[in-house]
């Protein structure tokens, strides 16, 4: 289990016995968790332009962005997953 995995099962048990303002600040966080996990997928064109979930165009030289050490969109701060063209 990922340590966002075992924080969101903390979380969930936690939420029946804590206050209503608590339970909301819990509900903040989970979102955060969730933001966390989420992806943005980069597919290459033929160009060697990679054209990204939230609408960007990012050339890489050489390689796949994951190659170059890339992890996160540079431009939404999602995880970075590469797409097949
Ligand atoms: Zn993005």
């Amino acid at each position: 289990m990922s340590a966002i995995d075992e924080a969101k099962s903390y979380l969930g048990q936690l939420a029946p016995r804590i206050s209503a303002k608590d339970r909301r600040v819990a509900r903040v966080i989970r979102g955060l968790l969730a933001d966390r996990e989420a992806t943005c997928t980069w597919t290459d064109d033929p160009e060697g332009i990679w054209h990204t979930d939230c609408g960007e165009a990012f050339e890489v030289h050489a390689g796949s962005p994951g190659q170059n050490g890339l992890r996160y969109c540079c431009f939404c701060g999602r995880k970075l997953a590469e797409g097949s063209t």
